[in-house]
């Protein structure tokens, strides 16, 4: 039985040996609380901090800057809630865009509720947000926009520097999510311009249940919980030591290997659409042509729809994804997809191929003679 073959890097990666290993050391040997005064806590707070100077390093910020948090949808919530928490008098707007992973969407909502108003910005067939559209819904009254750094579905990079660079010359905060980019493509903070950014451990080969909000200084930001003192009281409880080690370990290693990861999988990325396109010549490639994630493929079959697609290629031992992760399962077309305005005849069938460091030439071929094999058994009544 040959190895199945894992294409679904943007719902989550495999840990790395070199994380696991350095975290193993803080579940037992190194246990200390980094509250405590004596050597074992010490041990833990050392741990801590220097995982927080590698995150800070991968992503161009100052220690002070990053704020732990239990991951991607934690640092969203934290951002757009600590800033509308912590509020600025005659500001209640937030903008937003249509295709927003739902931790930032549903966070938004939540706000409307609360006397906020939002606006949804549109996007293009290629998925990318207008900064001029951006720039028209800012008004005196715009306290914060939250713009994806790329999107989750379609791999698109959204022209946030451009976003950020208007907003702030306003006064408005500037929020990314970027879970998708950080570990993948180069992130630096003061480039993009963003006074609070979002990422995950998880999405580049750390631990599940980590991630970090970085904080320019001098951002109001209001806690969400309250307890102890930890991370500077903006996200309290004891610190997740293990957890916190590995996002630290994969940032190092992100930032050691990420041009050659990027030159390879954008290789890889590119031999695999021209062959889907040559066995499925009615399909169509989501996303923009070139400003976009370099592992990341999003296609559109006609005649089927993406959870058949994808339960195929799981039985002949690929795994992909139709639509984001955690909206799998339901067949409805995902909010992305619809805000792209892809044609009704190929929008059931998206399917999304996510590249990581592991994947082969050899894997790639095997994966299209799979997918070759279920749009064939799909076709038979
Ligand atoms: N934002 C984006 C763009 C994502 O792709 C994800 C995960 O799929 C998240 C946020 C949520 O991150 P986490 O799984 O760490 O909560």
């Amino acid at each position: 039985m040959t190895e199945p073959i894992y294409l679904d890097h943007c719902a989550t990666t495999p840990v790395d040996a070199r994380v696991l290993g350095a975290m193993m050391r803080y579940f037992a040997n190194h246990f200390g609380n980094p509250s405590s005064i004596h050597r074992f806590g010490a041990a833990a707070r050392e741990a801590v901090e220097r995982a927080r100077a590698q995150v800070a390093g991968l992503i161009g910020a100052e220690s002070d800057e990053i704020v732990f948090t239990a991951g991607g949808t934690e640092a969203d919530n934290l951002a757009i809630l600590g800033v509308a928490l912590a509020g600025v008098p005659g500001r209640d707007h937030i903008i937003t865009s249509a295709v927003e992973h739902h931790a930032v969407l549903n966070t938004c909502r939540h706000l409307e509720g609360r006397g906020f108003s939002v606006t949804y910005l549109p996007v293009d067939g290629t998925g990318t947000v207008d900064p001029e559209e951006a720039l028209r819904a800012m008004t005196d009254r715009t306290l914060l926009v939250t713009v994806m750094h790329a999107n989750n579905e379609l791999g698109t990079v959204e022209p946030l520097a451009e976003i950020a660079f208007n907003a702030r010359r306003r006064g408005i905060l500037v929020h990314t999510d970027a879970v998708q980019t950080v570990g993948k493509i180069p992130v630096r903070v003061d480039e993009l311009g963003v006074d609070l950014l979002s990422l995950s451990a998880h999405k580049f080969h750390g631990p599940k249940g980590v991630g970090a909000l970085y904080v320019r200084r001098g951002t109001p930001l209001a806690p969400l919980m309250f307890g102890g003192h930890q991370e500077g009281g903006r996200r309290t409880g004891t610190e997740n030591v293990p957890g916190i080690v590995g996002l630290g370990e994969a940032c190092a290693l992100a930032a050691a290997d990420l041009p050659v990861q990027m030159a390879r999988l954008m290789e890889l990325r590119n031999d695999l659409e021209r062959s889907i396109l040559k066995i499925a010549p009615g399909a169509r490639v989501n996303g923009h042509p070139f400003r976009r994630l370099p592992h990341v493929l999003s296609v559109s079959f006609p005649g089927v729809t993406g959870d058949a697609l994808v339960r195929e290629l799981d039985g002949r031992g690929v795994a992909a994804s139709a639509g984001a992760a955690c909206t799998a399962g339901e067949t409805r077309i995902s909010h992305v997809i619809a805000a792209t305005g892809v044609p009704p005849e190929h929008a059931p069938g998206t399917v999304r191929f996510s590249l990581g460091r592991s994947n082969t030439k050899e894997e790639l071929e095997r994966a299209v003679s799979a997918l070759a094999a279920s749009l064939e058994a799909l076709k038979k009544p």
